[in-house]
């Protein structure tokens, strides 16, 4: 396990004496208290990645971890960080697993859990929104709206245990009409490098009435700044929740044959385009669906990639296609009744396609895993993928903007499939689309122990993003592990982007103490780390 690891070899910030390190951790213990300082040991584990792709588990070490209670304690943090130069790596709960969980990109930092922070500040039934700290889980937040009997719906991500700050922050998505989570944020509340506390929008108002209103608010506008960047800490932010509707549909559509993508794609942008299904809509490959029922070994034991063979047998036995739409419709029975016909028309053109729909009350729950996101209700059930390969399970996820164009898609599946199975790697994955665009996520599954494989699940990551971008396409997300790599791709210009990224950074954050490396945005104190792992 890391705890033990983390025990005999105690990592520090880089160019930090163990005397200096330790000076420091007293002041922070002197703000946050004792019980509040993580140093090492189990105190410590969670702050390692569990799902390291990367042959030694505890890369991408932390030093310690704290967790202050308020404002007021990250602003002192923040003090003692500045003077001393300490990296500090802010997370909410750091459940970021398959992207380095709670774990720094530069080791030796100290992490900053903000867990502690865990209120839902305020909810309008009303005007449907909630303003929340940075503990609060999709869970949290659904508790609440129940128990208070408020009429609204989360959106929750494929996990529910997750922060709705973290995840909105990193630009997660969910599968209601409010699934693109950076869309439906507004308005954030951020203490800056330099202690400063900052409203965006109309929170800047000091007595405002409608920060959770109107993104923009007046002037330049900068909320979408703070999401995937180390600029600031975000100590409370807003989101609009969607009304519970009076009723539900929850469809599939199960297609036969693997090139059957590119009807799928092109079949459903135009729905989505045209409004017919407003929300995301998941493409789930067969082997995707498989594994939220059993592990592979039910119809392959063997190593490598499965067989076509076995995927068509494992797709009879389940009677699931080799491609699963999953598609909600929102809204009064008479009118989604009559876009689920549309719906299930538009798809009849694609030959031995299969249509199966739920309908729901608005006050109905469905029971799986799946449909319960769709009806806005958090769930784990997700982490049922981890049990595919035998063992305690683990992956890391290949995630590249796909434009919503049936060749491209059918271009990126051939693209992943086979280089996942150069690695011996199945090809577990989807699409999740929304309109103009596909997140492809692609899973590479590995057994948490057989270290040899996650090693090589991390070098088909590189292989697929290399791969990726010579056919000019780019990731939206990346593993700690490939930060700099992705950052790099994305290089019109000479690396434009990159280099206004970092004059930003250097601005507001001189001393370089909030998540060096962080998605390729080194500060000039660190600069010389970029690359290194
Ligand atoms: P979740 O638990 O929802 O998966 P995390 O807490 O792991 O999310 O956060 C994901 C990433 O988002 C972190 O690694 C960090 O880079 C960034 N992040 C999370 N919370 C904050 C915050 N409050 N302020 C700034 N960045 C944050």
């Amino acid at each position: 396990m890391a705890s033990h690891r983390s025990e005999s070899a105690r990592v520090l910030p880089p160019g930090m004496s163990a005397a200096r390190f330790a000076r420091s951790l007293a002041a922070f213990e002197a703000i946050v208290g004792a019980p509040n300082v993580c140093r090492g040991g189990a105190a410590l584990a969670p702050y390692f990645d569990p799902f390291a792709p990367i042959e030694d588990a505890s890369s991408f070490a932390p030093s310690a971890a704290l967790l202050p209670a308020d404002v007021d304690e990250i602003r002192a943090i923040l003090r003692v960080a500045n003077a001393a130069r300490v990296p500090l790596w802010t997370v909410s709960t750091g459940r970021n697993f398959a992207y380095g969980g709670a774990a720094p990109r530069l080791a030796g930092s100290v992490v900053l859990d903000l867990q502690r922070l865990n209120r839902v500040l305020d909810v309008d039934e009303r005007l449907a929104w909630a303003l929340v700290e940075p503990g609060v889980s999709y869970f949290d937040l659904h508790a609440h709206l129940r128990e208070h009997g408020l009429k609204l719906w989360v959106d929750p991500p494929a996990a529910g245990w997750g922060s709705v700050i973290g995840n909105t922050l990193e630009r997660g998505f969910g599968y209601t009409a409010y699934g693109d989570h950076a869309a439906a944020q507004c308005g954030m509340e951020i203490v800056l490098a330099n202690g400063d506390i900052v409203r965006t929008g109309m929170g800047a108002i000091g007595t405002g009435t409608a920060w959770q209103l109107y993104k923009p608010g007046y002037g330049p506008s900068f909320d979408a700044l703070f999401t995937q960047s180390n600029y600031g800490i975000v100590t409370k932010m807003g989101l609009w929740l969607m009304p519970a509707p009076p009723a539900y549909v929850i469809g599939e559509i199960q297609f036969a044959r693997e090139d059957d993508l590119g009807a799928i794609v092109d079949t459903l942008r135009a729905l989505q385009l045209g409004g017919t299904i407003a929300q995301h809509a998941v493409i789930e490959g067969a082997i995707r669906r498989a594994a939220s029922i059993a592990p592979r070994s039910r119809w392959y034991a063997g190593d490598g990639p499965m067989p076509e063979a076995a995927v068509a047998a494992m797709q009879r036995d389940l009677d699931i296609g080799r491609w699963n739409l999953h598609y909600a419709l929102y809204g009064e029975p008479d009118v989604i009744e009559l876009q689920r016909r549309q719906v299930e028309r538009a798809f009849a053109v694609v030959p031995h396609a299969r249509a199966f729909a739920k309908r729901y009350a608005g006050s109905e729950e469905p029971q799986g895993g799946g449909e319960r996101n769709m009806a806005g209700i958090p769930s784990m059930s997700a982490f049922r993928m981890l049990d595919w390969p035998g063992g305690e399970g683990a992956h890391v996820d290949f995630s590249p903007l796909c434009p919503a164009d049936g060749r491209d898609a059918l271009r990126q599946y051939a693209l992943v499939k086979a280089r996942a199975a150069e690695y011996g790697f199945d090809y577990y994955g989807g699409f999740t689309a929304a309109g103009r665009c596909l997140h492809h996520v692609f899973a590479a599954i590995f057994a948490r122990e057989r270290r040899e494989d996650a090693a090589r699940a991390g070098d088909l990551l590189r292989a697929l993003m290399s791969d990726a971008r010579a056919a000019g396409y780019g990731v939206y997300r990346s593993h700690l592990l490939y930060m700099d790599y992705a950052a790099a791709q994305y290089d019109f210009n000479d690396g434009a982007l990159l280099r206004l990224a970092q004059t930003v950074k250097d601005a507001l954050d001189p001393q370089g103490v909030l998540a060096p490396g962080k998605q390729g945005v080194w500060p000039a104190a660190w600069r010389a780390m970029r690359g290194y792992t």
